[in-house]
């Protein structure tokens, strides 16, 4: 199936509801076939970001939309050629599977010998061929939004927009159509613009994510970038775990409670407050005489492929530390911790 991909930028588009701001004004291109995530907390304003893209919102005045180079803002959803997925699946129940998947061809009067043949095709990159003529409350949760996604895509949307689509399912099957999602988005990409509040979904499919809170996007960048280089302390805090290490200036040292670490933070002097970072993976256990770090292990959670330990004593804060499922320590056993070079971080 080819596809026309177009990118997708926005110019200042803010939103305000009633007198009140949810949107601050964003700034953003999403690049023709790349799939982007918005990312955040429930209320960041996600979905109002995705709704002034598909036509459902309008942004307050001066903000505007294009795809390509055309300004599409004063254009209604159906005539932007989007398509949509959403958490609901938003199914038609009267209709097959077949009946779905061609509905957008039939309102549009596609050639029926073609619309056939594009749902034909659908329905295979879908796994979906044996279910064709089922109605649709015979189909698994899975199976569902499936139709929906291959719904979506019939009509050749020049962006694909996505609402928190696997947030329904459960953890497996989240997991395995997220992966059949990911092969689907590309090997057509379509330009795909997709909302979730699920790092793990948004790591595993975005080619870039943008991560907002409270109607302000924190950062923009691979997952890598924002994994490793998070822009600020809200990103990183929102992005898996961090343990901060707080301690005083000692020449390239940061001498704190618990040991001295080396120093991280450019433009630090002698004697001045100085926090750093790391996550709980790029932590190991060494010997104390060897370690950066000493403190006493206070718990150890078993999470079958790694175990996750608190320790305290080793800087004001209690650490966080990834071990191997198969090391097991004691609440109680003293321990070092030795930090990656890479592995620390600094903000401003
Ligand atoms: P969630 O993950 O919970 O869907 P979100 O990040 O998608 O959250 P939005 O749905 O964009 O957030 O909502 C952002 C803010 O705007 C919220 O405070 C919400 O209550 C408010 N809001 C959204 N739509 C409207 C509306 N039609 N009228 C008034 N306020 C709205």
């Amino acid at each position: 199936m080819k596809l026309e991909a177009v990118s997708v930028t926005l110019r200042q588009c803010a939103k305000t509801f009633r007198g009140q701001r949810v949107l601050e004004p964003v700034d953003l291109t999403i690049e023709a076939g790349e799939t982007m995530v918005l990312l955040g907390p429930s209320g960041c304003g996600k979905t109002t970001t995705l709704r002034i893209i598909a036509g459902l919102e309008t942004p307050d005045t001066g903000g505007r939309v294009l795809f390509g180079g055309e300004d599409v803002t004063p254009l209604p959803i159906e005539r932007r050629q989007v398509g949509m997925v959403f958490q609901s699946y938003a199914l038609f129940p009267n209709l097959t599977v077949r009946g779905n998947v061609g509905y957008g061809l039939r309102i549009r009067r596609v050639d029926p010998a073609e619309a056939r043949r594009r749902v034909d095709e659908l329905l295979a990159m879908t796994e979906l061929t044996a279910h064709a003529d089922k109605p649709i409350d015979e189909l698994s949760g899975g199976q569902r939004q499936r139709v929906a996604l291959a719904r979506a895509l019939a009509p050749r949307p020049r962006v694909l927009l996505l609402d928190e689509p696997l947030t329904a399912l459960d953890a497996r099957l989240r997991e395995s159509l997220r992966a059949d999602m990911n092969a689907l988005l590309r090997e057509l990409r379509v330009t795909s613009v997709y909302v979730t509040h699920d790092q793990a979904e948004a790591m595993a499919l975005a080619d870039r994510i943008v991560v907002m809170s409270a109607g302000r996007v924190e950062q923009c960048g691979t997952p890598r970038d924002i994994y490793h280089r998070p822009a600020n302390r809200a990103v990183a805090q929102f992005i898996g775990t961090f343990n901060r290490v707080a301690g005083v200036c000692r020449g390239d040292s940061l001498s704190t409670r618990g040991g001295v670490v080396p120093m991280h933070a450019r433009a630090a002097r002698d004697g001045d407050a100085v926090e750093q970072f790391f996550r709980p993976e790029d932590a190991q256990i060494v010997h104390p005489a060897s370690a950066q770090l000493c403190g006493s292990v206070t718990s150890a959670q078993f999470l079958g492929e790694r175990t996750r330990l608190k320790i305290d004593g080793a800087t004001e804060d209690t650490l966080t530390v990834d071990v191997p499922g198969r090391i097991e320590l004691a609440a109680g056993t003293l321990v070092g911790i030795s930090v990656r070079d890479e592995g620390w971080l600094t903000f401003a």
